[in-house]
This record gives C-alpha cells, structure tokens and sequence, in this order.
C-alpha cells in the first residue's frame, strides 16, 4: 500500500523492530493488527492506535490486520461493526483480505483451554465473582487459594464440557488459568479464562454459552494470527506477563506485546463507555454529532482524513500519558483546508446597507479568486447592487478605539469590491434597533482596479442582498468545559457540558456560488473559519458547520 502522510516516523516502537530484524525474532517479518472491540464508535484515540498499527506494518513492508475483538456479546453489535470498518477506510488504510473476528476462533480458543485443563495448568472454580474478588487478596496481601483449585483433570475437563453444553446456570463456575495466587502481578493471580454467559453473539448467535476473557483470548488471537508486534496502551503493562503465560505455556506463536500511551484531549472525553452515555441520554444528536471526538463525529463536522493523519503524526508515540491540547487538532485542519479550500462569502448575521449612489436596476459582477493560497483554483464572480448585507457585529455606532469597521462617517472596503461610506443608521422607530444603514460607494475604488490604490483600515466581507441564499449555520464549541474532562486520572464527576457548545444560527445568507454545494464539501467563509455542508443540508435548504474557526491559537503559541 502507499505510506499514507499518518505513518510513524522513528519512535520506540520502530526501535523495537529494528531490533528484533536484527536479531531475526520474527524472522524479519512485521504484522500488526487493529483490535477494536465493536461496542462502540471508533474515535480519535483509535485513529491513533490505527495510525501507528498501519503506519508501522507500511513503513516495514509488513501487514496490518482488522480484528474485532468481540468477546463481549451483551455490548457489542453489527451497527459499530460496519462503522468501524467505514471509519478505517476512510481514514485511508486498507487490510486487504485481512478481517478477523476474534469469535472465529472461539472453536480454536476452546482446544486451547481443554489443553491447558489437560496440562494441569487450568481449572474449573465455583466461586462466585465476589468470592474471586475476596481471594484474590490485595496489592500489599497475597490471595487464598480456591478451594477448587485442586480438581483432577479429569473432574476439570468434565465440568469445563458440561459449562459448554450449558449445564450450568450464568455466573455459577468459571475456568481459571493455575499460575500462582501470590504473585505480586495481581492478574496473574489464578485469572478466569472463561466464564458462563447466556447472550446472543452478533456473529455466532446462540452456538456458545461460555465466553473467553479479553487477557485469554487476545493473545491467542495475535498468536493464530501470527502477529509479531501486538501494540496495545499502557493499561495493558501489567497484564503482559499473563499474554505471555497465554502463548508461552501453550507452545503457540509468540507475538510481543507492546505498550504506548494513549491519546488523552483536552475539552473531551475518550471512552467508548462515556461517550455511549453521551448518545443514550440524548445530551448529543448521535455518535456522528460534530461535536463529538469520534471519526464519524470528526467527519461530519469537516476533518479529512489527511488532518487527522496529520494529527496523529505530530503527537508521536511515547511510553508516559499525556493531554493533549485540542487546539493542536484544529491546527492540523486548519493547515489542510487552507492549502484547498475554496473561499466564499457568507454573513452569519445580516445587516442591510443601501448604498445610495448605486442605481437600483444595476447588477455588477465582481471577480473573486477563490484561494489566494492556490492560484490554480480559479475565480468565480460575486454579483454586487444596490443592496447589500454585512455582518452585524461589522458595524457600531459608538465604536471604542480600535474597531476598524464598520461606523457612522467612518469607510471600509467591501471585499472584492468597492470602499463604503457610512451616512446613516436607519433605526426601528418601536424597537430603537438598528434595521438598516444607508452608505455611498466610491466608484473609483473597485478591487483590482487601476484607481484602487486608496486604502482603508477596515475589510468586510458581504453578499448582495437580492442573489443572496438563505442557509443555516452550525458553530460549534468544545462538549466539555473543563480542560482536563479527558485526563485519565481525572474524575469525571465534575464535568460540565458546555451550554455553548452548539449555536445555530438559521438566518445567515450565503453568495450565490455556494448554491447546490455537495454534502460534505469545505469552503472557508472569509474571516468566519471553514465550514463543511451538513449530510442535513438540501439543495432549497443548506446547512453548514463550523469545522473551526480562523484564529490559530496553537500556532500562536508555538510562535510567542
Ligand atoms: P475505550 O476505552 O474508548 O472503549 P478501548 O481500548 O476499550 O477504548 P478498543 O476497541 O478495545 O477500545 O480499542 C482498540 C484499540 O485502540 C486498542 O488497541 C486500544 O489500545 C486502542 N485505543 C483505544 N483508545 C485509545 C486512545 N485513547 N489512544 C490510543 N489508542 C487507543
Ligand atoms: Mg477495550
């Protein structure tokens, strides 16, 4: 495949593998895997792990696999299934005809444990969960062990086999792997492989009512794989000893688990289990609400995948956790989009200006460039006439010191266009608010021309009010007030969802050009930020989000 812009560059991890080619531990191959477990949208944490699992198998001639984890059948579904193959390949990886479903090698997983049972080095346990808990001893105490830890193979693969023909109610006995209750390693404290669950699987339906557990059966996925680098986050440190005991005691393939940190961001929450919330309680419009850090989320508001990669690339990979500041996501989009989005005007929040020396039948077709970042893409032409909207907040009647805008007396020039003069506020007699200002315009001022040289301090962009087209704008601010709602060692009790965070505004009127602009396509509106065409947007009715505005505070803080 191409190295896609998202690939990892020199890191720990590549220094792993450079190591391991030398030494031939995997004799030279590379092949990772992606395991999402399907209860749940993906989101920018996983485009990370994404990111790094291909980037690394592309950057080494290796493989990548797609694998659902799906060991956990009361939460997981097809819906997130089929999203998360989407949000994969639309992030621009591919695993050709490598998609596996840890519930294919539920058969396989079961061989495994009749073999362990038979080696003497897993057993069949009548503790309840809670029982388990209170043997299992604490960080400073070793555990007890059960008092079934004794069985004979033979009572163990008996009762093993009558938990698989369903014999037994839920919950009422599990298999345990036999390592050792003292170990100062809490999981390796006789950990439970497998445990009775009556849910229907959305793959393998009702053929299995025993479940393996995710530390048993994700290492031996990665070995019937032949995965050589199982790269997963730091939570997993502690439970790489028993990945090894997994494949080691089974005599399998012996792929190398390896830990990095996981993406934190701040403003938002980046745990499949929250984020469900999110969506249950209706406090969002969906998985795929802008405002939400899921891909599908990050898509609807705008991103592309290039910025995403992007993203992912800047933030490295690094063994310590860290938070990482959202403006440095915005940063990466708004690089993108500058270089090819198409500009257009739009004003949010109108205001009427007549312009009294422009006669009322005339239309004049202004030419606009479209990016001046990239002359290859073209002009288009802006119609102006007589009368015109601008933005509210472009005008004030007393303006303090340093307003460049728009005043009585005062002259701006209109983007592609003419310099304005302000002559009169026209008021609403019952309301006192201003309904519209009446201008003049200077004809020997036109943008581009050969008497354009005057300069005013101000530039506003506007639309003509006639070829004008109504539409609705989303801005957006982050979900989350508090900075820190995604700190891993945060407590989340205290998070507030920002009342701001979705500002609709359903009267703003858009130049004509932007008329029957496709679903998903991105423009930045002069001095408003970029925005994107909603999947809600209609051809008499368009709709549009804010990806983010101009003001690069990531950059400017680099710069200070
Ligand atoms: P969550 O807590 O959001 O449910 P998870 O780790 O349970 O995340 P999985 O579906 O098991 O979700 O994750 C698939 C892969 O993505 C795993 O290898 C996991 O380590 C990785 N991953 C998940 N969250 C992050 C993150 N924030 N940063 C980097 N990698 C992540
Ligand atoms: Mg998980």
């Amino acid at each position: 495949m191409d190295l896609p812009a998202g690939s990892t560059s020199t890191n720990f991890i590549q220094n792993i593998i450079n190591e391991d080619a030398k030494t031939g531990r995997h004799g030279q191959r590379v092949h990772t895997r992606f395991p999402p477990e399907p209860n749940g949208y993906l989101h920018i944490g996983h485009a990370k792990s994404i990111c790094l699992n291909f980037g690394i198998a592309a950057d080494n001639g290796g493989l990548c696999n797609l694998r659902f984890d799906d060991t956990n059948p009361s939460k997981e579904d097809v819906e997130y299934v089929d999203s998360i193959q989407e949000d994969v390949k639309w992030l621009g990886f591919d695993w050709g005809d490598r998609m596996f479903y840890a519930s294919d090698y539920f058969p396989q997983l079961y061989e495994f444990a009749e073999q362990l049972i038979l080696m003497g080095k897993a057993y069949v346990c009548d503790l309840s969960a809670q029982e388990i808990r209170e043997y299992r001893g604490t960080l400073t105490e070793p555990g007890r062990n059960s008092p079934y830890r004794d069985r004979s193979v033979e009572e163990n693969l008996d009762l093993f086999r009558r938990m698989k023909a369903g014999e037994f109610p839920d919950g009422s006995r599990t298999l345990r792997a036999k390592i050792d209750m003292a170990s100062p390693n809490i999981t390796m404290r006789d950990p439970v492989l497998y445990r009775i669950l009556r849910a229907t699987h959305h793959r393998t339906g009702d053929t299995w009512c025993i479940y393996p557990m995710y530390d048993y059966a994700h290492p031996l996925s990665d070995a019937i794989e032949r995965i050589t680098h199982s790269i997963c986050t730091l939570e997993f440190e502690d439970h790489r000893p028993l990945y090894d005991w997994c494949v080691e005691t089974l005599e399998t393939y012996r792929p190398q688990q390896i830990e990095f940190a996981r993406l934190n961001l701040t403003h938002t929450v980046m745990s499949k289990r929250k984020l469900r919330e999110l969506v249950e309680q209706k406090l969002v419009s969906g998985w795929d609400d802008p405002r939400m850090p899921t891909i599908s989320g990050l898509r609807r508001r705008g991103y592309t995948p290039e910025a995403i990669r992007d993203f992912c690339e800047r933030i490295g990979v690094a063994k310590s956790n860290s938070l990482v500041d959202y403006e440095l996501l915005e940063h990466c989009i708004r690089e993108d989009l500058n270089a090819r989005a198409a500009r257009a005007m739009v004003v949010l929040r109108p205001l009427k200006v007549v312009i009294e020396n422009f006669p009322a039948d005339r239309v004049e077709e202004l030419t606009a460039e479209n990016n001046p970042e990239n002359p290859e893409m073209g002009s288009r032409t802006v119609p102006f006439s007589r009368e015109l909207y601008i933005e509210q907040d472009d005008f004030m009647e007393q303006p303090p010191g340093k307003f460049f805008r728009l005043a009585p007396g005062r002259e701006v020039r209109l983007k592609h266009a003419y310099i304005i003069k302000c002559e009169k506020v026209v008021k609403d007699p019952q309301s006192g608010g201003i309904r519209e200002l009446r201008c003049t315009y200077d004809p020997d001022s036109k943008s581009g021309g050969a008497t354009s040289g005057r300069k005013v301090k101000g530039t506003l962009h506007w639309v003509s009010a006639a070829q004008a087209v109504p539409a609705e704008v989303r801005l957006y601010d982050h979900l989350f007030r508090d900075e820190t709602a995604g700190d891993v060692n945060g407590d989340d009790s205290g998070n507030v969802l920002n009342p701001d965070s979705l500002i609709v505004l359903k009267q703003a009127m858009m130049e004509p050009a932007l008329t029957n602009a496709a679903s998903g396509s991105r423009y930045q509106f002069l001095r408003q930020g970029y925005f994107c065409v909603d999947p809600d947007s209609r051809p008499d009715a368009m709709v549009f989000n804010r990806i983010v505005s101009l003001r690069d505070s990531w950059a400017k803080a680099q710069n200070a």
